[in-house]
């Protein structure tokens, strides 16, 4: 009997069997391990990027993020820092020794953001972007593309597939809540998303409870429900102080409250390592 090839050819476990494991500045991700990217929605100044970056390094994040080129609702919002918030962010990045990831919005931006970052973000509205996916497959930097909010996971893993049809292998996959009938949270946090995605593809699949619900409340135990579902890692954003955030304040957690969030998926790790084992073979 032969095996039906799906859409997503390259995306798929059919064409690869084991995890793809990506390496960035000696931080794996995928496979067995458990990657935390935190960081500030926004990067607003200097003070704050690094006492944020700082805050999280200490407490165990694995990569460091800060959005510079921002896609808001409103035109009227904050909308980044642009090029002067990349230069922070790689300071941030060095001072601390982490990885960085941002927000890259279109083709005429890419160049710039690709020179500054480790890992390019490829956010919800973009999703289905095809300029800025195939801009991305030629990219030889990992990207972290984030699930539309009206998006099936099929249409996620075709949204992969544009970016590995143009060569680049590298693709991190998030959760980061889709939109339902409900309004109480942000978007509805999809977790059987991350056993789907195991399963239809060896790529990884992280979580992001911070835009799946906008309530800063609810990130802990939802970050801790996604490591225990299977989830490659979590993005979580965090800011020194909330209350000032320019950008999603109301869901970034305070540096202590990380903290403690970090601790709880210590324990976690253990049992997520274990489980992930069992479903890569
Ligand atoms: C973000 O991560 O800063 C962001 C804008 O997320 P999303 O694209 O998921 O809304
Ligand atoms: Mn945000």
């Amino acid at each position: 009997m032969t095996t039906t090839i799906p859409k997503f050819k390259l995306a798929s476990r059919v064409s690869q069997e084991e995890d793809t494991i990506i390496t960035v500045k000696g931080q794996h991700i995928g496979g067995p391990h458990t990657t935390v990217i935190a960081g500030p929605c926004a990067i607003e100044n200097e003070y704050q990027m690094l006492s944020t970056a700082r805050a999280v390094k200490t407490s165990g994040a694995t990569i460091l993020r800060g959005g510079a080129y921002k896609p808001r609702t409103s035109p009227y919002s904050f909308q980044g820092l642009e090029e002067e918030g990349l230069e922070l962010l790689k300071k941030a990045g060095e001072l601390v020794d982490l990885p960085t990831v941002s927000e890259v919005i279109s083709t005429e931006t890419f160049d710039i953001v690709e020179k500054y970052v480790d890992i390019l973000q490829i956010g919800a509205r973009n999703m289905q972007n095809f300029p800025l996916l195939k801009r991305a497959g030629k990219s030889n930097k990992p990207i972290l593309l984030k699930r539309g909010m009206s998006a099936t996971i099929e249409e996620l893993l075709m949204a992969a597939e544009y970016i590995m049809s143009e060569g680049n292998m590298q693709i991190i996959l998030c959760e980061r809540g889709i939109r339902t009938f409900e309004t109480y949270t942000r978007n509805t946090l999809d977790l059987s998303a991350v056993l789907a995605i195991r399963e239809l593809s060896h790529l990884p699949i992280i979580v992001d409870p911070s835009h799946a619900t906008g309530r800063h409340e609810m990130i802990r135990p939802l970050a801790k429900a996604a490591i225990i579902t299977g989830a490659h890692g979590l993005m979580v954003e965090v800011h020194y102080q909330p209350e000032i955030a320019l950008c999603d304040g109301p869901q970034s957690l305070k540096p202590e409250a990380f903290e403690l969030l970090m601790r709880d998926i210590e324990h976690l790790r253990d049992f997520n390592t274990q489980m992930l084992n069992i479903k890569s073979k």
